[in-house]
């Protein structure tokens, strides 16, 4: 059998997180909601995504990957989540 332990020392050492929470940002009042750290940034051709932004989790941050890559690509979410013949995720370059 395999244990594995993990605490928040785990998650600061390994990524950084603040204080070895789950989610990145403290998620405090101000940085949840609209007051999370946007997509667009203030600099042309930066943009963030991840759970600090609209949404953590596991789905939260692919979808928030999504937008930026619509974002920088000019396409539609939908369109980006084409899957090929072979049933594989069609990879788009930007324009
Ligand atoms: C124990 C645990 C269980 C979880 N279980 C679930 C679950 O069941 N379902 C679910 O949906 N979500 C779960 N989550 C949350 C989910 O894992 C995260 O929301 C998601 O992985 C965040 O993805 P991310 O790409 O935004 O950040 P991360 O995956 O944290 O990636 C950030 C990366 O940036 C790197 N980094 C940090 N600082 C720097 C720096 N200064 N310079 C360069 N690189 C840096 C880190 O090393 C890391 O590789 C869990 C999280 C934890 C910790």
């Amino acid at each position: 059998m395999l244990c594995e332990l993990g605490t928040p020392l785990t998650n600061v050492h390994y990524v950084n997180s603040y204080r070895g929470n789950l989610y990145a940002t403290a998620k405090s009042k101000q940085q949840i909601g609209l007051g999370a750290l946007p997509i667009n940034t203030e600099i042309a051709g930066l943009y963030h995504c991840g759970q600090s932004t609209a949404a953590h989790g596991v789905l939260g941050v692919m979808a928030t990957g999504l937008m930026a890559a619509s974002r920088i690509s000019g396409m539609e979410m939908g369109e980006l989540l084409v899957h090929g013949e072979a049933g594989k995720i069609r990879l788009h370059t930007p324009n």
